[in-house]
């Protein structure tokens, strides 16, 4: 008797990694996807992988945008996504700042704002996922830490295709070779 497949995650941090990061973007009209994005996260759902996303959102606790704003953001990331036939099967947001006017997001160095990783393990739990059948996908320093602390592979993207990375990182965690 077989036993089912174990679950497999990627872990995408957004700014900069799905969208292209032009600094604290929340308008739904300014959403531009970096090259390859949304084939990246339709191969990784045809691989029969989550698909989620990690977040540092401070433009909420700075002020800058609302949650509400976020959400519109995202709700247009998902909508050209699923007209792309992908889907993304969670995201998780950290809006903390130590600065913030509003005492709800006003914490220092809380657990879920990355490089801590507590997005990540709520990721990891929730989908009932080990940490070495889990990858994290972001462009800085503290995405990288935050896979570490979660005992996740980390993988720094520098901007080239972000498809042809998900492929080798697919590869590798399910073990199966994908065409390009
Ligand atoms: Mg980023």
């Amino acid at each position: 008797m077989s036993s089912p497949p174990r679950p497999v995650m990627v872990i995408f941090d957004r700014d900069g990694v799905l969208n292209v990061d032009h600094g604290y973007a929340f308008k739904p009209e300014e959403l531009e996807w970096v090259p390859g994005a949304k084939a990246a996260v339709k191969r990784v759902n045809e691989a029969g992988v989550l698909a989620v996303i990690a977040t540092n959102q401070s433009g909420i606790g700075r002020g800058y945008y609302t949650e509400a704003d976020m959400e519109a953001f995202h709700a247009e990331m998902l909508r050209q996504l699923t007209a792309g036939g992908a889907r993304i099967d969670a995201i998780y947001f950290a809006p903390h700042h130590e600065d913030a006017a509003e005492d709800r997001y006003r914490v220092a160095d809380h657990p879920d704002r990355k490089p801590n990783p507590g997005m990540l393990l709520r990721a990891l739990a929730e989908f009932g996922v080990a940490p070495g059948d889990a990858v994290m996908i972001g462009d800085k320093p503290s995405d990288m830490e935050a896979a570490r602390r979660a005992g996740v592979r980390g993988v720094f993207y520098a901007g080239e295709d972000l498809e042809g990375l998900v492929l080798r990182e697919l590869a590798a965690l399910t073990g199966t070779t994908f065409p390009e």
